[in-house]
């Protein structure tokens, strides 16, 4: 077990009592993994950061490995979030320390390839290797981010890895930002042991140590420019009475007032923050639907487009022996070998950790069927395919819009077409190879209902399932653009320094702004991006 590191001074929704006027030099929206490089690097360079969070400040002891109760109090929608015709389910973390509270510890830098295509489409010519490589060296060094060693992989991951490499299969060892990891493989609930080093523990403390002022539960509704419409004077955010976060406090306290009595109400109060630069860290989905709600100049209507999800299916293979995929380092393997199909979509692959909440959402049938495939959880492992979705010239992506609630609620459009069909196809058939190869006795599709594969002669059924959108489940956790980053305004809503392309002190540090997927999972990368950018905010002198 690590030590706690509380972020000091940091202020909750049920503590701010009355309307605040706040000022600063730099006031940041959403502290995940963009945020809160950003808050750490400007603080410590002597700027004065407000941050503002929607979610709540979630710290070890509120961790106690109930999905019942961690999904709906670090996932954004309470869990729920999904494509307006729900055929896509989202997980995108919701709290201080954004995706990093949650997510499964993964760590890569951005591909080669990834940055060529967004110096020759794009026109990001600052986005070398040579310029970002330092910035992950010292994230790297900072989030203790390493190679896993092979007995590391659990039994989930070497069905990867194993049958990958009877097959000929490009495999690797992967990344991850932990320090002395327990392997309890509950990281999607909030990390017990203090061992992943997500922004709570790491730069956000840094921040405020350096004087930044962090207020959880504070959504901010509105960016307000002034009369000239060039500028961004105020951010105006709601206060929420927050949902779970310090429970463990208040029972220690005997307070009577347990998590299940709170649910993220408005408060009344409002937090207003006027500051010389602005910027956006909400997260793709989020950052958009900001820019929207507050009605911004976006005369090329590039605001939510080419948004990306790296959609991604999945197949369930039944072992003889015990799998236990819910123990174990989430994530230790993953395979590139089909990252790359001329003309076609791309896909690579990973192991998810199957807690037993999320694999009775995933897994497909319903009643005594889904009973039987629950009661044979410890012996199922799941493999996923992530599509590289953003190359092709034809795609155009997701997109967000507005629904009701002042804007508050919001819609995100991501039309499933044949080119997607196409590769969930081709990688389900992949991944059924893979675990036939490892010793699966069955290996099932999401498909609804699921296809069961009992030999691998049954592999090309696949090809005769229709597929359309809800006939196959499909998720996200990697959202992706929004507010892509290019340096003609016409195709983009930020330019090169990630600066707005009509507001002169906005700025955009988080995933919305790529321009394609990654093709690899995105936190170093969304880190990486947004200290290269605040050094560039920094020698600009925070002004904006
Ligand atoms: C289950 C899961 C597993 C994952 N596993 C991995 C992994 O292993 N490796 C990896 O690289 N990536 C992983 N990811 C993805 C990764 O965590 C995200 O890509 C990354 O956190 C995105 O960073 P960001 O700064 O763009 O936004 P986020 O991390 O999403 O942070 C944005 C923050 O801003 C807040 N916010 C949004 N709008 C507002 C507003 N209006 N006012 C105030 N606050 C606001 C949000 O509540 C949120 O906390 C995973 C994600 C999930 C959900
Ligand atoms: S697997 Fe490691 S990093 Fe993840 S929750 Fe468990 S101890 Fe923390």
């Amino acid at each position: 077990m690590n030590p706690d590191r509380p972020i000091p001074n940091i202020t909750r929704g049920v503590e701010i009592t009355t309307d605040l006027d706040l000022s600063c030099d730099v006031c940041i929206v959403g502290s995940g993994p963009g945020g809160s490089i950003a808050a750490a690097k400007l603080a410590a360079a002597g700027a004065k950061v407000v941050v503002l969070e929607e979610g709540g400040y979630f710290v070890r002891k509120d961790f106690d490995l109930q999905e019942a109760r961690a999904i709906p109090s670090l996932y954004q929608e309470y869990g729920n979030r999904a494509t307006e015709d729900l055929s896509i389910t989202i997980l995108q973390g919701r709290g201080i320390g954004g995706g990093t509270l949650v997510n499964w510890t993964t760590s890569y830098r951005t591909p080669d390839v990834t940055l060529s295509r967004w110096r020759s489409d794009f026109g990001l010519s600052a986005f070398t290797p040579e310029n970002l490589n330092p910035h992950w060296d010292e994230i790297e060094r900072r989030l203790s981010i390493h190679e896993v060693t092979p007995d590391e992989i659990n039994e989930n991951n070497r069905v990867l890895w194993d049958g990958a490499r009877k097959l000929g299969y490009g495999v690797e060892l992967l990344k991850r930002n932990v320090n002395r990891c327990a392997h309890t493989g509950f990281c999607g609930l909030g990390c017990p042991t203090n061992a992943k080093q997500a922004m709570y523990l790491t730069y956000l403390p840094d921040a405020a140590e350096k004087g930044a002022r962090i207020y959880a539960n504070c959504r901010v509704l509105r960016l307000l420019a002034d009369a000239g419409g060039k500028r961004i004077e105020s951010a105006e955010a709601e206060v929420l009475e927050g949902m779970g976060d310090g429970a463990h406090e208040r029972s220690e306290r005997s307070d009577r007032t347990d998590r299940s009595e709170r649910s993220d109400r408005a408060t009344g109060r409002r937090v207003v923050v006027k500051a010389k630069a602005f910027v956006l860290s909400g997260g793709a989905i989020n950052t958009p639907a900001l820019l929207l709600r507050s009605a911004l100049p976006d005369p090329h209507g590039r605001v939510g487009k080419r948004t990306w999800l790296h959609p991604v299916v999945a197949t369930i293979a039944r072992f003889a022996k015990r799998i236990d995929p819910f123990y174990g380092a989430p994530q230790s393997v993953a395979s590139h070998h089909f990252a790359e199909r001329p003309g076609k979509l791309g896909y690579f692959l990973e192991t998810p950790p199957l807690q037993p909440m999320l694999a009775s959402i995933a897994l497909a049938g319903s009643g005594p069927e889904h009973r039987r495939r629950m009661e044979q959880l410890p012996r199922l492992n799941a493999v996923i395919a992530l599509l590289r979705d953003g190359f092709l010239d034809q795609e155009e992506g997701g997109t967000i819009a507005l629904r009701g609630d002042r804007g508050r609620r919001l819609a995100v459009r991501y039309p499933l077409t044949e080119l997607h069909f196409e590769a969930m196809r081709e990688a389900m058939k992949t991944m059924a190879r893979i675990q036939f190869a490892a010793g699966a006795l069955e290996v099932s599709t999401l498909h609804q209902p699921a296809l069961a594969l009992r030999t691998p002669r049954d592999i090309d059924l696949i090809d005769r399932r229709p597929m359309a959108p809800n006939r196959v489940g499909v998720f996200t956790a990697h959202q992706m653009g929004g507010c892509g980053a290019s340096s003609e305004p016409t195709k983009g809503v930020v330019n090169g320094d990630l600066r707005h392309h009509h507001l002169e002190n906005l700025f955009v540090f988080d995933g919305s702004v790529f321009p394609t997927s990654l093709g690899v999972n995105p936190q170093e990368s969304v880190l990486g991006v947004s200290s290269w950018a605040t050094d560039r905010l920094i020698a600009a002198g925070w002004k904006g």
